[in-house]
């Protein structure tokens, strides 16, 4: 992800919600009481409060309303009444407690437990349109796509191997969507008119320009929007995960001019913290209380702080620093983990983290991913490592292993680490 292109105008670019989507919170009635609702609203999901012009929260219940004038009621939930333990919303993905029932040995901690592995963008051909390439000294161009892919390719043997169901979203760099750029470019045509208050005849007078922003804007629609809408799709229709976890390298602004920069850092996002010209579409708004009431942050906030900790292993990094604070924020005392509204992370279902470790265009991790992949170590101008592909599905799996053993392994029998999966040598 490039970090100063964030996804968040897409929340607006959605189609109208049908009001009916509403009733799929039907089943967290009673399921939160109002102290959580609002705690989880003010210091992770909204903090910046300009939801609550569309809410009328009480005591017993909180009203969403269409419109700041509170005139269309979308949907009331009424909250679980203090002293009273909250109903079972009977989550799609396996909360804490069932986790625990799960009583999985210390040599299969993941055993029972769906992962989703979606490997960032699509790579392939598709790498330049995607504007996620970089080129380091003589070296062949690098894919980020291509790159995710093959640390996915590690992580599913390896958390496989510690018991785990795995569903990748794509396998080779090709879309998962069915559309292709030239299916948008009507839709884009009229936003990027509407955007500069032009019309057909306007535009005439500049035609090269305006086309060149027409095909920019309906590219960006088929590969980030649709394909990510379809894999959430696919995700929902063929595999409802316990966990989502996104792999990415992280790059800076620059690398799409290829220029190499000596800053390196790493960056872990949750969903969260919709920004305040965000929460005025009801889509988003939908989107935002469907991620809220699913409850996943205690899953979120473990898995992001294993996660951290084991990419600091690879290489100890600062951490990315984020200007405009109303569209991420912090959840713990983590200062890598941010909540975020990312399109990924709204619409996968269940607790899902995304991993943006190092800058892809950093002279360090530039040539460790040149290298490509090998067995053992091997000795570069930057040091002598192993594979960064290894290296980094080693340290997820080990993550995740270590985050889901505290609740799928009784306590009785949690031994050493001479039961965690062997890493990639
Ligand atoms: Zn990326």
């Amino acid at each position: 992800m490039n970090k100063l292109l964030p996804f968040i105008f897409f929340a607006c670019a959605v189609t109208l919600l049908d009001a009916q989507e509403w009733h799929n919170f039907d089943k967290y009635q009673e399921t939160i009481t109002r102290k959580e609702f609002c705690r989880l609203l003010d210091r992770v999901y909204n903090p910046s409060k300009a939801v609550y012009a569309y809410l009328n929260v009480t005591d017993e219940y909180v009203e969403m309303f269409d419109d700041a004038e509170k005139a269309t009621l979308d949907f009331t939930l009424y909250f679980a009444k203090p002293g009273e333990s909250p109903r079972d919303a009977k989550q799609t993905f396996k909360t804490i407690p069932q986790l625990k029932d799960l009583g999985n040995p210390a040599s299969k901690p993941l055993q029972g437990v769906r992962i989703v592995i979606d490997p960032g963008h699509i790579g392939g051909k598709w790498a330049s349109m995607e504007e996620r390439s970089v080129i380091w000294n003589n070296n062949p161009v690098i894919r980020e796509g291509d790159k995710n892919l093959q640390v996915a390719r590690f992580l599913k043997t390896s958390l496989e191997a510690a018991g785990a169901e795995i569903y990748m979203t794509h396998e080779k760099p090709e879309p998962v969507t069915s559309t292709r750029p030239k299916d948008y470019v009507e839709e884009a045509r009229q936003k990027v008119y509407e955007e500069n208050k032009v019309d057909e005849a306007a535009a005439a007078g500049r035609r090269a320009f305006f086309q060149k922003l027409i095909n920019w804007r309906a590219e960006l629609y088929f590969y980030r929007r649709a394909e990510i809408a379809q894999r959430a799709d696919n995700i929902r229709a063929k595999f409802l995960p316990d966990l989502n976890i996104c792999n990415h390298f992280n790059a800076t602004e620059k690398s799409g001019s290829g220029e190499i920069v000596k800053d390196n850092r790493h960056a872990f996002f949750i969903n969260g913290c919709y920004g305040p010209d965000e929460v005025t579409n009801p889509m988003t708004r939908y989107f935002m209380f469907s991620k809220l009431l699913e409850q996943p942050l205690q899953i979120e906030m473990a898995v992001g702080d294993a996660l951290t900790k084991k990419m600091r292993k690879i290489a100890d990094l600062p951490p990315v620093k984020y200007g405009v604070e109303k569209y991420q924020c912090r959840v713990n005392d983590n200062p890598y983990l941010y909540a975020r509204n990312l399109a990924v992370s709204r619409q996968y279902p269940g607790p899902c983290v995304i991993l943006e470790p190092f800058y892809m265009n950093n002279a360090w991790t530039a040539e460790r991913l040149a290298a490509g992949d090998y067995d053992g170590t091997r000795q570069l101008s930057c040091g002598t490592y192993r594979s960064i592909f290894r290296e980094y599905a080693d340290a997820v799996t080990e993550a995740i292993v270590e985050s889901y053993s505290h609740w799928t392994v009784p306590s009785s029998k949690l031994t050493t680490s001479a039961d965690t999966p062997p890493p990639h040598q």
